[in-house]
């Protein structure tokens, strides 16, 4: 789940799974569906 926080006057949008930061939410949605850090997947 991608968490919104407020630093410094800007908005960052955090991955809750690894703890990555994004300053755009479509980055953090696409990092965090693609995100394994706590269901790891063998598709590839
Ligand atoms: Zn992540």
């Amino acid at each position: 789940m991608v968490v919104e926080t407020e630093r410094d006057g800007t908005t960052w949008y955090e991955c809750e799974e690894c703890g990555l930061m994004f300053d755009d939410t479509e980055d953090a949605t696409q990092h965090e569906s693609n995100c394994d850090a706590e269901d790891p997947s063998y598709i590839q």
